[in-house]
């Protein structure tokens, strides 16, 4: 049995990850489940699922989970804390990680994992945006593997070649091409998107997600980190990574080779693809998602990104080829504003505004050791924050 920690347990990719392990009762164990504050969703997930751990980060959550359990008569054993986090992804019994916390306070958990050489299951790419070198360093030394869950990064780790030592140039591959929905504004006049509210930013066309990734989606702050998730990923520079707009998001991907080859992974839009693809890699299981009907389809569209309406993906650029913190600074000042913009404190066309102040603001030093990076996560946050508030016309509606 493969025993599996899942971080972030109670979001959109943990839950499809339980799902996908539900139906592979025989093969997956679900050792460990995490949430933030979420107590009911994680008490019924332990009570379904009877996990030998669960993780509450708020200590009065993790009181309350335990009260629960215990009546239930469950004995799943409650911890607390980031520290509870770190122990479960390095429980001997664990062999794989999915680290589908959302944004930065996925770091920690997820590096514990590489530490102790897992099978990690990587959806949080935040974490990789921020200590992208120190992460891929870790994995090397463990022996961790590192399988990409992200639909975009999945599909291009399924297009590469295998052996891919010596980096990109070795293996053929001259450009990957990573799609991208637009989100729910790829058509929207630049104006309109002035007065977008958080409700309107969170309904994606395509993917159900949690609010942060599809305010990022909205803003194409997403298809920026991951720009920089599959230059770290797959040793890429970042002129070797395009982004084309596929309103269907159909293709998850390409990976243009120099022959001339183009290859592409295509599935309909469901999670639960790429973890069960990551889950089994190198083998296949059914993830319960339906085949895809091209006729039902019908037609493919590409179009190039408007940089005008999108600031967000060429800030990201800027940022991996800034090098050193760039990227970190850039990832803590855009939580801080998609948290702003939900609280309806910030407008939508501000949030690029409060990034690209926060980086001229806070100048990028180099990423050398964590403890560089979280100092300027941190002064990232205090800056954008600061910048929020003093903005005119930002009060609560
Ligand atoms: P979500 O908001 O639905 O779930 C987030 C999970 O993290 C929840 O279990 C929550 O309890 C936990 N969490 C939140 N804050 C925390 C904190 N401070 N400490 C510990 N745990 C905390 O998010 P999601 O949509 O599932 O996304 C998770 C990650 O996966 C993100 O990094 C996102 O970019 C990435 N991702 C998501 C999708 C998708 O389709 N949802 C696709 C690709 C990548
Ligand atoms: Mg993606």
């Amino acid at each position: 049995m493969i025993g599996v920690a899942i971080l972030g347990a109670t979001g959109s990719i943990g839950t499809s990850t339980l799902e996908v392990i539900a139906r592979h009762g025989d093969r997956f164990r679900p050792v460990a489940l995490t949430a933030n504050r979420q107590v009911e969703r994680l008490f019924e997930q332990c009570v379904r699922h009877r996990p030998d751990y669960a993780v509450m980060v708020e200590r009065s959550c993790a009181r309350r989970l335990e009260g629960l359990l215990r009546r239930e008569g469950v004995a799943t054993e409650v911890l607390a804390g980031e520290e509870g986090l770190v122990e479960v992804a390095r429980l001997p019994e664990v062999d794989q990680v999915m680290a589908a916390i959302v944004g930065a306070a996925g770091l920690q958990s997820t590096l514990a994992a590489a530490e102790a050489g897992k099978r990690i299951l990587l959806a949080n790419k935040e974490a990789l945006v921020m200590s992208g070198r120190i992460f891929m360093d870790t994995v090397r030394k463990s022996g961790a593997e590192l399988l990409p869950v992200d639909s975009e990064h999945n599909a291009i780790f399924q297009c590469m070649p295998t052996q891919r030592e010596g980096g990109l140039a070795g293996t053929g591959v001259t450009r990957i091409l990573l799609t991208a929905s637009g989100g729910p504004f790829r058509a929207a006049p630049r104006e309109e998107l002035v007065h977008v509210t958080p409700e309107q930013a969170c309904a994606h066309p395509n993917w159900e997600m949690g609010r942060k990734i599809s305010v990022d989606s909205a803003t194409m702050m997403n298809k920026g980190l991951e720009v920089i998730e599959a230059c770290w990923l797959f040793d890429a520079a970042p002129d070797q990574v395009d982004v084309v707009l596929h309103p269907q998001s159909v293709i998850h991907s390409l990976v243009q080779y120099a022959d001339g080859s183009v290859l592409a992974q295509l599935g309909n839009p469901d999670m639960r693809t790429p973890i069960a693809h990551a889950l089994a890699w190198p083998q296949r299981i059914d993830a319960g998602v339906a085949p895809l009907d091209l006729c039902a389809v019908g037609r493919l569209d590409f179009e190039a990104p408007d940089p005008a309406r999108f600031p967000c993906l060429r800030l990201a650029y800027e940022a991996i080829r800034a090098g050193g913190t760039a990227p970190a600074i850039l990832n803590a000042a855009n939580e801080v504003a998609v948290e702003a913009f939900l609280d309806r404190r910030l407008g939508f066309m501000s949030i690029p505004e409060v990034i690209e102040l926060t980086l001229e603001r806070v100048g990028p030093s180099s990423a050398d050791s964590l403890a560089d990076i979280l100092a300027d996560d941190e002064a990232a946050r205090r800056v954008a924050l600061q910048l929020i508030a003093e903005r005119p016309g930002q009060s609560k509606a």
